[in-house]
C-alpha cells in the first residue's frame, strides 16, 4: 500500500488584487543524504524498509511536485548526479552542487559519493547571472561546511535575486563553530551582493541592495549565537517561518523531530531568511501537527526526510521601505 503524504496548508499572509501576480515559491529542505540515513543516523523507530531509495527518492521528489517550487534549496543530496539534476532539469529546472569537501557519507558502506548543498531554480522564470561555491571558515580555519549562492534575474520583472543555500556544522557542543561560519557567510554575501550591485546594469538594482534569500539546515536552535547574527545583521534580513506564529515573532516548534538510541529530538534548525526591505512573505507552509507526524516521529514510510520542508511565496515589495 502507498503511504498517505502528510498535509499541511498555506496559512497566507496577504493577498495579491493583480490577477497576474506570481508570488516567487522558496522550499528550503535537508532532505537526508541516503548514505547517512541507512548507515549512520540511527533512527531506531524508523524500519531500514522505510530508507529504501528507490522508494524514498519518490516521496522526497513527490513533496517537491507537490509545492513546485521556483527556487529550491536542498542540502544532505548524496544523489545529485544520478536522480535529482536529471530528473528537475527535465522539469524545467537549472540546478547547481556543492559537495561538502570531507562528506561523512564518504566514510560508508555503499556510499554514492559525498552530500552537499544544491539549488535548483525554474529556469522558465530566472535567468542566472552567477553562481559560487563557498567553502565556510571559521576565524581563519576552513571547516568541512559549504554554501552555493546563484545571483537570478526575473526574466519578467527584470528584478534581480540572490538565493544562498547552505548546512552548518551539526550536534551540541559546536555553536561557536557555527556562529563562526554564519559570520562567513554573511561577510561573503555582502561582498557578492556588492558585487553584484556594483555590476549591475539594472536600474532597479543600481542603488540600492540586492534583494536576498538565505535558506539553510542552519543546526542552531533560535537562541543560538548565528541565529542572533543572522537576525541582526547590516543585510536586513528575518525568518520567514516566524509568519506562522500568532504573534509573528516566534520560530515554529520544530523543523525535525526523530527518535535516535539517546532519545526523541525535536529542534527547529531550518531558516528561509529574506531581506526583510525588499521581500514580502504572501504565505507559509504549515508543518503537520505532532498527531500527523506520528508517534514514531520521522523519517517515516509517510515521510523521507527527518527535517520537515519549508516552504513560502514572497512577493518583492511594491515600494522599497
Ligand atoms: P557534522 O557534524 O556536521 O554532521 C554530519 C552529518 O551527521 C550531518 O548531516 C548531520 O545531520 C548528521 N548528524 C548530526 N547529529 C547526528 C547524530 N547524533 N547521529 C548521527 N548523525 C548525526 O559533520 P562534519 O561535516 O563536520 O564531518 C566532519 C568529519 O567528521 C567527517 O570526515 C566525518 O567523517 C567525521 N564525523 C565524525 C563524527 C564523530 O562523531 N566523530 C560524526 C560524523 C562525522 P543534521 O545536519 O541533519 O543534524
Ligand atoms: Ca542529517
Amino acid at each position: 500500500t502507498r503511504p498517505a503524504r502528510l498535509h499541511r496548508a498555506f496559512i497566507c499572509q496577504n493577498i495579491s488584487e493583480d490577477p497576474h501576480h506570481r508570488p516567487i515559491r522558496v522550499m528550503q529542505w535537508n532532505i537526508l543524504a541516503q548514505a547517512l540515513g541507512e548507515g549512520m543516523d540511527s533512527f531506531v523507530r524508523c524500519p531500514l524498509e522505510a530508507l529504501n531509495w528507490n522508494e524514498r527518492k519518490y516521496l522526497i521528489l513527490e513533496e517537491i511536485l507537490t509545492y513546485q517550487p521556483d527556487v529550491l534549496c536542498l542540502q544532505e543530496v548524496d544523489h545529485y548526479f544520478d536522480t535529482f539534476q536529471p530528473i528537475l532539469a527535465r522539469l524545467g529546472y537549472h540546478s547547481t552542487f556543492c559537495p561538502k569537501p570531507c562528506s561523512p557519507c564518504l566514510d560508508l558502506a555503499n556510499n554514492n559519493g559525498p552530500d552537499g548543498c544544491a539549488l535548483f531554480f525554474r529556469h522558465e522564470r530566472f535567468e542566472l547571472l552567477g553562481t559560487t561555491h563557498l567553502h565556510l571558515a571559521a576565524m581563519t580555519l576552513k571547516t568541512n561546511q559549504v554554501a552555493v549562492v546563484c545571483t537570478l534575474r526575473c526574466r519578467a520583472t527584470r528584478q534581480t535575486l540572490c538565493v544562498a543555500v547552505t548546512h552548518l556544522k551539526a550536534r551540541s557542543g559546536w555553536e561557536r563553530l557555527r556562529s563562526a561560519q554564519g559570520h562567513d557567510l554573511l561577510s561573503k554575501l555582502k561582498n557578492i551582493t556588492q558585487e553584484t550591485r556594483r555590476t549591475s546594469m539594472d536600474d532597479k538594482v543600481s542603488g540600492m541592495d540586492v534583494p536576498l534569500l538565505v535558506c539553510g539546515d542552519f543546526n542552531a536552535e533560535p537562541s543560538e549565537d548565528v541565529y542572533r547574527r543572522f537576525a541582526t545583521s547590516s543585510l536586513g534580513l528575518d525568518s520567514a517561518y516566524k509568519r506562522l506564529s500568532s504573534d509573528g515573532q516566534t520560530e515554529p516548534p520544530y523543523t525535525t523531530w526523530k527518535i535516535r538510541p539517546s532519545g526523541e529530538s525535536c529542534h527547529t534548525l531550518d531558516y528561509i531568511w529574506f531581506s526583510r526591505q525588499h521581500l514580502c512573505v504572501d504565505a507559509v507552509l504549515d508543518f503537520p501537527t505532532a498527531e500527523q507526524i506520528g508517534p514514531d516521529r520521522l523519517p517515516s514510510y509517510n515521510y523521507p526526510s527527518d527535517h520537515l520542508s519549508l516552504v513560502c511565496d514572497f512577493s518583492f515589495c511594491s515600494s522599497p521601505e
